[in-house]
């Protein structure tokens, strides 16, 4: 835009800027009749373009219309709506609401909801479903999945695009839903992007599905392998296990689960308590699924027993147990032998600094998959601590109360000693039957506890920390900490062997003079995480560890 000529251009009479030197117009004096000629013919020219306005009929607005006329004439210009006169905005006029409060009262409170908020998910096509769908669906199953381009929930076991596979897990395994922690896995890595994935979700809360379907899915789309080359090339799947009975647990899922699905495919399992020879002859058989121990793997490398070049896709379970127990060095060393095209998928009950580590390590660009509320992280489990000294006294009140409990329970220790003098007590007071399960027994006599608590040959377990993790004996009623355990950490996993797959549980801790660190994460622990509303805290150790008071205290002093 040219600049207003300044004081010395219009003296001049010269206007340098803009197009170059112009002769300005020498400024004029106007008579008043003049000026208002000119202003005249400024608003004739205006009123070309601006709508004549229908001219009022009474005289009282003839009047209002002269001013407003003389008004337009001496002042700015009046602004006119740019609207049509003919165009009746409310001619489609469609009410928010077309019924009545008083209709809307006498329905029943569901249909009221569909009435407003359309079909609730469950009766539309997955094509359907709004992002408003998704977010309750997955507020409802407490899912939060992270990463990216992430895919959404399963809804039902169909929507795998599998029939076959579906009908599997509904029909012959009878797991009419999937669990939150299957609803959000599953898609994420067997879409054929096949992403990383970290799960995060609390222990029985049905991981082992989670990762066996999608590898199965996986073998399911290549070619079937011949004998030969199963044998020569090893496994295409390898699931890493921290403990054996976890690895044999899985390894017995997965066989399940290929039985209800009726296909091929071989697992096998190689787990500290097996001899080099005996693992030699079970891998030449030819596998597809390998589920190990670290430990034992690495001597079978060591050992070229068998290849992993073929592996495409790795599970690290129980990833925070793994690191507990020293793994991490020996995980790693494993990897090496793997192919960097890998997918991995690594769960864990829980994130630590350790976990956070690995997965940074191990995982590209993994899906985020966390299952939190109801459904997910707080199983249903009645906790109770009871202040009890001598183990004399606490054998005396298992007794008391176990009447009311129906097999299987589980009874932690701390030590082999406490273990053995336990099962004499209950050999020679009760007539309950017992077995054990703890670290220094033999492979074998481990794995004969385990059958003989999950066929209900026994009723009672007890175990040390050796059986807190991971491990699934359906059904488990309750949890006995006949100590409590060293780390806090023990404590959550000990009683996750109970209120497992949505059944209710109970945990009774016997507590007397303890680490005070310990007993107040514990109580704030019972506070934090109460699903059933029926926790106790014996308040004779809240006195003794002064729970519960320092707030009262701090208000007082
Ligand atoms: P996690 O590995 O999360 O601790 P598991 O995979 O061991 O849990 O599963 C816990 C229990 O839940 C097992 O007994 C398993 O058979 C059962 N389970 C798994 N998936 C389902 C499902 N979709 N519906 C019902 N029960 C299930
Ligand atoms: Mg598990």
């Amino acid at each position: 835009m040219a600049r207003p000529p300044d004081i010395s251009q219009l003296l001049s009479g010269t206007d340098k800027s803009a197009n170059g030197l112009q002769e300005l117009e020498k400024p004029k004096f106007l008579t008043k009749a003049q000026r208002q000629q000119l202003l005249l013919n400024k608003s004739q020219k205006r009123e070309d373009i601006i709508p004549t306005v229908v001219k009022p009929r009474n005289k009282e607005s003839e009047v209002i219309q002269k001013e407003d006329e003389e008004y337009s004439q001496t002042s700015r210009p009046k602004f006119n709506y740019d609207t049509n006169e003919q165009e009746d905005t409310l001619s489609n006029y469609e009410p928010i609401v077309s019924i009545r409060a008083k209709d809307l009262m006498q329905r029943p409170r569901d249909s009221i909801e569909q009435f407003y908020m359309g079909k609730h998910w469950t009766e539309k096509t997955r094509q359907e479903m709004s992002d408003r769908d998704w977010r309750i669906f997955k507020e409802d199953f407490g899912i939060t999945i992270r990463g990216g381009s992430v895919e959404n929930p399963l809804r039902s076991w169909y929507e795998l695009k599998n029939e076959q596979m579906a009908d599997a897990i509904v029909k012959n395994l009878k797991y009419h839903e999937p669990t939150p922690i299957q609803r959000a896995a599953v898609p994420n890595v067997c879409n054929k992007k096949f992403r990383d994935l970290l799960g995060i979700a609390s222990t029985g809360s049905g991981k082992t599905l989670a990762f066996l379907i999608p590898i199965l899915m996986k073998i399911d789309q290549l070619p079937s392998r011949p004998l030969v080359l199963k044998k020569m090339d090893g496994p295409l799947a390898l699931i890493l296990a921290p403990t054996r009975e976890l690895a044999q647990q899985i390894e017995k899922e997965a066989e399940e689960l290929i039985d209800a699905w009726g296909k091929n495919c071989e697992v096998a399992s190689i787990v500290g308590g097996h001899s080099i020879e005996e693992i030699s002859l079970q891998v030449s058989q030819g596998t597809d699924i390998l589920v190990a121990t670290p430990g034992r793997l690495i001597d079978c490398l060591e050992n070229h027993v068998l290849t992993l070049g073929k592996v495409e896709t790795l599970v690290l379970d129980e990833a925070d147990r793994m690191i507990d127990m020293g793994f991490e060095e020996q995980v790693t060393s494993i990897l090496g032998n793997l192919t960097q095209k890998r997918q991995t998928m690594m769960f864990t009950a829980s994130m630590t600094p350790g976990t956070e580590k690995i997965a940074a390590g191990y995982l590209k660009n993994p899906v985020r998959v966390t299952v939190s509320g109801s459904q997910g992280s707080t199983p249903m489990i009645r906790q109770l601590v009871e202040h009890i000294g001598s183990e004399e006294q606490r054998f005396q009140r298992i007794v008391e109360f176990l009447p009311q409990y129906r097999a299987p329970i589980i009874i932690f220790i701390n030590y082999k000693r406490a273990a053995d003098w336990l099962v004499q007590k209950f050999y020679k007071e009760t007539q309950y039957k017992v077995t054990v399960l703890y670290g220094s027994k033999s492979q074998e006599q481990r794995e004969q506890s385990l059958q003989l608590l999950r066929k209900g040959k026994v009723q009672i377990m007890i175990a040390t920390n050796v059986a807190a993790r991971g491990l699934d004996v359906p059904d488990v009623s309750l949890v006995i900490n006949f100590q409590l355990s060293k780390t806090f950490e023990d404590y959550v996993h000990r009683i996750g062997r109970t209120g497992r797959a949505g059944h209710e549980g109970t945990a009774i801790t016997f507590l007397d003079d303890e680490d005070p660190e310990l007993v107040k994460e514990l109580y704030k622990y019972l506070q934090e995480n109460n699903p059933t509303g029926a926790n106790n805290f014996a308040p004779r150790l809240k006195e003794k560890y002064r729970l519960g008071k320092r707030r009262i205290e701090e208000v007082l002093y």
